[in-house]
């Protein structure tokens, strides 16, 4: 009798134990709830703003783009969220983009006027302001890696054309033949526009651009762009994507920028440091900001496109005044956005 006693209390007790969880593992809740409150973890990517009908894009093209941005957010998302850091998450996610041929950036990029593809990209760390870019490269497959590569193991934040892919093969950069790039899509709007014999041709050519900005679970801001720049592009021009303040910009004091659109217009406007600056010096919103820049500054003086962009608490922002922008976001509540029109 006293023998049953006894092991009916050990297994209560035991029972007891098993279920009420311990002291450590509340803790740990505790600990894991005030990590997600004190610093949140955001992401944010575009493919390219322009002026795109949403009655001439079929239902399967649409599907396809989003399954890509799905796929690209994702995979940053996944690297901040296993502690991953915000410059990583940009590297990776970019180059998602970069590898499809449905952006133009790497595979997929548009064609200049002689026929061929010349890339630009850059990426900057908003802990250290550290940046680097290349500017008409052809035979990078990821620019974006490189643009990383000068950042990190060079004295230089820019380098182009031909040095620039010296310096990507003494870096062990993954280098392609030029044909590796060119899609027929692309081929044949260089056509339509050399037909038309404009030069830059802007209204039936949506830019598709790809950029994306990350903040890290150390609070630490990081923002990309890769791009093959405008069709029928001429004299080795260079647009805004590879140029820190124009098309990209990051500072964990302020906010992470990348720019898409009419490339020259954002050179002009600085658009990328001025949404920074204007949060730094006039306290104004994120959102205030980018839309200030986007929807005045930018349309007042002719330029098309938009930004995306994060900051320092997580809050995003994606701005265009183009009729659509591709672009997915995970927000710091882990809300997933993807869209393409307005
Ligand atoms: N901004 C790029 C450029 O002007 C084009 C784009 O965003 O699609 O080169």
């Amino acid at each position: 009798m006293k023998k049953a006693f006894i092991l009916s209390a050990i297994i209560s007790f035991l029972f007891w134990a098993c279920q009420t969880p311990t002291q450590d593992s509340n803790t740990e809740n505790n600990n894991q709830e005030e990590i997600k409150k004190v610093n949140p973890i955001a992401i944010v990517i575009h493919g390219g703003a322009g002026y795109m009908a949403q009655s001439n894009m079929s239902e399967e093209k649409q599907n396809a783009y989003k399954a890509k941005l799905d796929e690209a957010i994702s995979k940053g998302h996944d690297i901040l969220k296993n502690g991953g850091t915000a410059i990583e998450a940009v590297q990776r996610t970019i180059n998602i983009l970069e590898d499809s041929p449905l952006f133009n950036s790497g595979k997929g990029a548009v064609f200049n006027h002689e026929g061929y593809n010349e890339l630009d990209a850059s990426i900057m760390d908003g802990k250290t302001l550290n940046a680097g870019a290349v500017a008409g490269v052809t035979n990078v497959k990821n620019p974006i890696n490189l643009a990383y590569e000068v950042m990190k193991n060079s004295k230089h934040v820019m380098l182009s054309g031909a040095g620039a892919q010296v310096f990507a093969k003494e870096r062990g950069i993954r280098l392609v033949d030029s044909a590796y790039f060119a899609v027929p899509d692309r081929l044949e709007a260089l056509k339509r526009a050399q037909n038309k014999t404009a030069l830059l041709n802007w209204e039936d050519e949506k830019f598709g651009t790809v950029g994306c900005v990350a903040l890290d679970k150390d609070g630490n801001i990081a923002a990309g762009t890769s791009t093959g720049g405008m069709t029928n592009k001429r004299w080795n021009r260079i647009g805004d994507s590879p140029i820190i303040g124009a098309g990209t910009y990051a500072n964990n004091a302020t906010c992470g920028v990348s720019s898409t659109g009419h490339g020259e217009y954002f050179i002009r406007l600085a658009v990328a440091h001025d949404i920074s600056a204007q949060m730094q010096y006039k306290n104004v919103s994120l959102q205030e900001a980018a839309e200030d820049m986007v929807l005045n500054k930018l349309k007042a003086l002719g330029g098309d496109g938009g930004i995306i962009a994060l900051d320092k608490d997580g809050n995003i922002s994606m701005v265009f005044n183009t009729s659509g922008m591709f672009r997915a976001s995970i927000d710091k509540n882990g809300q997933k956005q993807i869209k393409i029109f307005k």
